[in-house]
């Protein structure tokens, strides 16, 4: 075929970079045990009662899905005590954010988000060929810039996309600067907020999304079962918004788009409370710990509310991330998929795993200085 058969908006498209298998990277280097501290998955492994009621379920695999997703959009409305009709769940949670936007997005309309957000964002309304901006965040701050985005808004501005707290930078917006965002949107613009660590998030003034929605039906809140809950590999998640909007997004959904297994490991992993609180309370622990340990190492690490940190490594980050990864640590560069070319991304993992980082990373720096 010639490239010409599909749109300039996909020939430009820089696709989202996946790392490679972890079992073929140890097959290339020849090494074992490698740790994974790439994709913001949970170290402790799947929530419990996830497990046991999906194996409970493998003897159905030969059946479709609830394409309602009746128990698991009901789950979800309870534990967060709102009505089923506002509960619309996908494959994974940037399965909703692509609906919403495959809803909302006409021809014409414009996407807005700052640069530094999460990727998908963009290779949505790229690969939807949809005009959109992105704005600088605060400078030094890695942080969403409220008066930005509010100044890009224009008259056809359908969507902003706003997650909270971002990966890859780990920053956050607080219940004031949320506040006067949502304030300052046009009724006609509806703002995503995507939520997927709001689990993991300590910070005591952080803005709750679900405490926006009675309010103002142009909000709309996407969570996922990914993180926290350790389900990644099943894809679920899930928006909450209005009535309406969940509607109209339900007539474009694929029927079955979320697999009957990940409806029962998600309805169980809900009530897995105890999980929950022992995968926050490890995050709290080690996220601080290692935050000190990188910044007494003389590197910039940006304060994180995520399961992730960010760190500077001031010169570009290839160097570090080739180098960890011989020695078995995974980590993720941020140049290609972000364009911060001298960041890397590195998930909290557990104890363990997070102290073999900082001794590695140690060990590049003192290397790193004797070479200069
Ligand atoms: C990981 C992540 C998601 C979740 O993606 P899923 O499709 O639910 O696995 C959504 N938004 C952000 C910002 C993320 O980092």
């Amino acid at each position: 075929m010639h490239s010409n058969m599909v749109g300039k908006n996909i020939q430009n498209l820089i696709p989202y970079a996946p790392g490679k298998p972890v079992e073929e990277v140890e097959r290339e280097l020849g090494i074992r045990n490698s740790i994974k501290l790439a994709s913001n998955e949970n170290p402790l492994g799947p929530s419990p009662l996830a497990m046991e009621a999906v194996a409970a379920h493998l003897g159905k695999a030969h059946l479709y899905p609830d394409g309602g997703a009746f128990y698991l959009r009901n789950k979800i409305a309870s534990t967060l005590g709102v009505t089923p009709d506002r509960v619309m769940a996908g494959n994974g949670s940037n399965d909703v954010i692509e609906i919403l936007a495959h809803t909302l997005l006409m021809p014409g309309d414009h996407g807005l988000m700052s640069y530094g957000a999460f990727a998908i964002y963009k290779i949505i309304c790229q690969g939807m060929d949809r005009e959109f901006t992105e704005v600088p965040m605060v400078e030094n701050q890695w942080k969403t810039d409220v008066d930005a985005l509010l100044g890009a808004i224009h008259s056809r501005t359908k969507m902003i996309f706003l997650p909270n707290p971002n990966n890859p930078t780990g920053t956050y917006l607080n219940k004031d600067e949320m506040d006067r965002l949502i304030r300052g949107v046009p009724k006609e613009t509806i703002v995503v907020l995507d939520e997927a660590y709001t689990e993991y998030v300590t910070a005591g003034d952080y803005a709750d999304g679900m405490t926006y929605i009675d309010d103002h039906p142009n909000v709309v809140v996407c969570r996922t079962f990914s993180k926290a809950y350790g389900l990644a590999g099943l894809r679920c998640g899930y928006a909450v918004g209005s009535p309406q909007l969940i509607n109209f997004c339900n007539r474009i959904r694929q029927p079955f788009n979320v697999s009957a297994l990940a409806q029962v490991a998600a309805v169980a992993a809900l009530d897995d409370r105890e999980f929950i609180s022992k995968s926050h309370n490890l995050n709290k622990n080690e996220l601080k710990a290692m935050h000190e340990s990188l910044t007494s190492m003389g590197l910039e690490v940006i304060p994180s509310q995520a399961n992730f940190l960010m760190v500077r490594m001031g010169e570009p980050c290839q160097s570090v991330f080739d180098w960890l990864l011989r020695h078995g640590i995974i980590v993720r560069p941020l140049n290609k998929s972000y364009g911060m070319d001298d960041c890397i991304r590195i998930t909290i993992g557990t104890s363990a795993e997070n102290k073999a980082l900082i001794e590695a990373m140690g060990k590049y720096l003192d290397e790193r200085a004797k070479g200069a």
